[in-house]
């Protein structure tokens, strides 16, 4: 598929590769990458979790230290093998942390002959006050307390000031971690960035008009995490993907009835999830909240009906029940994604 690089709104015309391609109405809709905060040197030495091929980094980037600590005779370089920092407490960075904890403490256990996988250490790093800031003060004190029983060392009110090849410094503090994923900040598609006079945010997102659309171009929308907004009864569109899909509906009702009658958007908050390790989730429903067992089965029915298909659905509820019951995570084959 075609790479966009830039979007001439004057011409009318999207330039790809060596393409131009021509509209009428255009939708935007190019997401968003790992922002920096203005730290772009930071990214070299940090993993990210926003694409699938993230994901297999992530995944052979965590089972080759592992692999390199069991063929390591250095205390030092062990102990640094055997540690990951998660810089960013939402909902990514406290799934991760669960995750990762409960990977090195359960599923590892026994895997290894010279290591002990259950002395990893996970930190999780958060400049906020808190973990998980947008949940209620009770969800978020229980995912707290629940990830440190996990074994996650959660600091919070610590914002990383410097970052390099294996160590971060945060509050102070230096830790050295082979390992350093980041779920701190987002950033628009670069692409934002050609478009000439549309206002953007310090995040390089489209401040768009109330329909969605682009100031001055009638016939250009965006939607989904690219675009910064208020709606039209004054609350902040979060970047998740129910605000994604409703601002496509949206734009696609607006398209379908003849372009006349143009409502602004309305945002319909379905609520909030995070899931933190076996068992154990947060789930913040328009003031009903849940934590623990039950929040669990809701994160994993929601995640489940939003696959594609029942083939999918069906195949990855088997799966779960497996893993669930056996601890077994499948093959731990060491794969590269695609450069
Ligand atoms: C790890 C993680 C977990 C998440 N979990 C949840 C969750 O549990 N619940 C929830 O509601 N939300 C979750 N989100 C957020 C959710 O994924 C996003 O809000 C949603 O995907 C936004 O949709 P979008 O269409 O704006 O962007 P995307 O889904 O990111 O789609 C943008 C597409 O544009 C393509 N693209 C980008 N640049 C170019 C270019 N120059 N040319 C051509 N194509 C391009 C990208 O490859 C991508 O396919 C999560 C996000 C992450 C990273």
């Amino acid at each position: 598929m075609d790479e966009v690089k830039q979007i001439d709104l004057s011409g009318k015309r999207v330039l790809t590769e060596g393409h131009a391609l021509p509209y009428d109405y255009l939708v935007i809709a190019l997401g968003a990458k790992s922002g920096f905060f203005g730290r772009n040197d930071w990214e070299p030495f940090t993993l990210g979790l926003k694409t699938l091929d993230d994901a297999i980094t992530l995944r052979r980037r965590v089972l080759e230290a592992f692999e390199r600590a069991e063929a390591c005779d250095d205390p030092a370089a062990i102990a640094s093998l055997l540690s990951i920092v998660i810089v960013g407490g939402g909902p990514t960075g406290v799934e991760i942390a669960g995750s990762l904890a409960e990977l090195s403490r359960v599923v590892f256990a026994g895997d290894f002959r010279r290591i002990d996988p259950s002395k990893t250490k996970v930190y999780l790093i958060e400049a906020g006050p808190d973990v998980l800031a947008t949940f209620p003060q009770d969800l978020r004190q229980y995912t707290r307390e629940r990830l440190e029983t996990m074994g996650v060392t959660v600091k919070t009110g610590c914002r990383v000031e410097e970052l390099g090849k294996g160590y971060v410094v945060a509050a102070g503090q230096r830790i050295e971690a082979e390992t350093i994923i980041w779920a701190a900040g987002v950033e628009a598609s670069s692409v934002t960035r050609t478009l000439a006079e549309v206002p953007l945010d310090n995040c390089g997102r489209i401040k768009v008009l109330p329909d969605l659309s682009l100031p001055g171009h009638r016939e250009v929308f965006a939607a989904g995490d690219i675009v910064n907004l208020t709606d039209a009864e004054g609350k902040r569109v979060p970047g998740v993907s129910p605000a994604a899909m409703q601002m496509g509906t949206h734009i696609a009702r607006i398209l379908n009835d003849g372009d006349r009658d143009r409502p602004g958007y309305v945002y319909w908050d379905k609520g909030s999830m995070a899931t933190i390790g076996r068992s154990a989730a947060v789930a913040d429903f328009a003031g009903m909240r849940f934590r623990g067992l039950i929040a669990w089965f809701m994160w994993l029915f929601v995640h489940l009906i939003f696959l594609v298909g029942m083939r999918n659905r069906v195949t990855v509820f088997f799966h779960w029940i497996w893993s669930y019951l056996t601890w077994k995570r499948g093959a731990r084959i060491i794969i590269r994604a695609e450069e």
